[in-house]
C-alpha cells in the first residue's frame, strides 16, 4: 500500500522529538512492501526526514492537501494515490482511510501509538478492514464531537 504520514503531532512533537518507534515501524512497513511517504499542510518537510534519518525508508515528502484532499493531489504534485494515511487530523484520515492518531506533543517513555498503527495496517492488509476505533474507512464520516 501506499501509506503517508502526517508530520507535526502525528510523528514529531513540539519539541521536535520522534514519536517513539517512528523509524522502527517505518522501516517494518516498509520491509512488508509498502511506500512510505511524508506529507504536511505546512509544505515538503525535508528537514524532519533529514534530521531523523528517514531518508532511506520513504519515497517521498510531499505537502499535504488540507481541503478537497482528493481533488488537491494533482496540484500538489502528490504522484499516487494514498491508499492509508496516519494523521491526527480526523479529516484527511477519513477522506483516505487510515488511522486516526492522538497527537504527540512531547517525548515520553510511554507512547504505544506506532505499534498500534502497525497492527492496524497488518489487519487491514490482511482482512481489509480492522475493528480498532481508530481505524477509518475511506469516504467515512467525521464525528462533530
Ligand atoms: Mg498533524
Amino acid at each position: 500500500m501506499n501509506i503517508f504520514f502526517d508530520v507535526d503531532y502525528t510523528i514529531l512533537g513540539l519539541d521536535d522529538s520522534l514519536r517513539p518507534g517512528t523509524q522502527e515501524t517505518l522501516k517494518q512497513l516498509k520491509d512488508d512492501g509498502n511506500e512510505i511517504y511524508i506529507w504536511s499542510g505546512m509544505g515538503e518537510r525535508w528537514e524532519v526526514v533529514h534530521k531523523h534519518n528517514l531518508t532511506p525508508l520513504i519515497s517521498g515528502v510531499y505537502e499535504k492537501p488540507t481541503h478537497h484532499f482528493h481533488e488537491r493531489l494533482q496540484e500538489l504534485g502528490v504522484p499516487v494515490e494514498p491508499d492509508f494515511v496516519i494523521d491526527d487530523y480526523p479529516e484527511v484520515v477519513a477522506a483516505f482511510g487510515g488511522v486516526w492518531v492522538p497527537p504527540y506533543f512531547f517525548k515520553r517513555s510511554f507512547d504505544q501509538e506506532m505499534d498500534r498503527i502497525y497492527r492496524i495496517v497488518c489487519e487491514v492488509a490482511a482482512t481489509g478492514t480492522s475493528e480498532d476505533r481508530q481505524y477509518r474507512v475511506k469516504g467515512s464520516t467525521v464525528p462533530l464531537f
